[in-house]
């Protein structure tokens, strides 16, 4: 008799591979060096053993939306033997009764577009620790329901969050609405660097160099668009872990 198996785990270690030179292939277009693109891994909805199966290919930065369900998995890692050194990124939208859990958990925080959410994660982030690590999310594309600062608020913010002592203001992060062609792709994601250049430009004027580096853009359908125009990071799920099953 024939027992229906559930679906195989993706392989972590050749979906890495394979995300890899993409992002290879996609610098090098770009005349640029790939050791200047970090992957992000989000891995939500996927549990704890994918992550693991991720660190032991190599994989070190990772993605959560949820608080909850993210904090759950970190215990559960530190827990396993071997234990990881991993590095971990706040990108799902802020709830202000979260920020004492993200501020205590998390290396980076990318999703914040509001002084309000920025403050509470500088009062609340443990002194024991570094500074909390901060994207700021722009709406690029000025939809109306989406989350993120828009272009003309991002100024004030970004001084704002800047001079909070317990947070480090380290660039910016969007997640453009979604296009199928590369060359409408690239021009949302050109707007973003343009942004980004903005930003580098206004703190190391005001507060002589902040170190504004990074430049969050680019996920699994469109990164090689993102690294075109300059992309520091790419957060890529499901191609790496395999298509998300619907949250209920
Ligand atoms: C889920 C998510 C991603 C990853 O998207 P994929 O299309 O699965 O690669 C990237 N960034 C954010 C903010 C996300 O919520």
């Amino acid at each position: 008799m024939i027992l229906s198996l559930p679906t195989l785990p993706a392989n972590a270690q050749a979906n890495l591979d394979a995300i890899h030179e993409r992002i290879t292939k996609a610098a090098r277009a770009a005349g640029r060096d790939s050791s200047s693109v970090r992957l992000l891994a989000v891995a939500k909805t996927f549990p704890a053993t994918a992550i693991a199966e991720a660190a032991q290919a190599g994989q070190r930065a990772f993605g959560e939306n949820y608080v909850q369900e993210a904090v759950a998995k970190m215990d559960e890692l530190a827990n396993a033997a071997p234990s990881y050194d991993l590095e971990w990124h706040f990108i799902g939208p802020i709830q202000s009764n979260k920020t004492r859990q993200i501020a205590e958990r998390f290396d980076w925080v990318q999703s914040v577009d509001r002084i309000k959410i920025a403050e509470r994660l500088s009062e609340h982030r443990p002194v024991h620790l570094p500074p909390l690590n901060m994207l700021l999310q722009v709406n690029v594309s000025g939809e109306a329901s989406k989350a993120g600062v828009l272009p003309d608020d991002l100024p004030q913010l970004a001084s704002d969050v800047a001079g909070l002592p317990r947070v480090r203001l380290r660039g910016l992060m969007a997640i453009p609405a979604p296009e199928s062609e590369v060359a409408r792709q690239r021009i949302a994601f050109a707007n973003t660097k343009r942004l980004f250049e903005q930003l580098r430009a206004q703190l190391h004027l005001h507060s002589g160099g902040s170190q504004v580096d990074v430049l969050s853009i680019g996920m699994s359908a469109d990164l090689e668009a993102a690294i075109a125009e300059g992309s520091t990071m790419v957060r890529v799920g499901t191609a790496i872990f395999g298509a998300r099953a619907r949250r209920s």
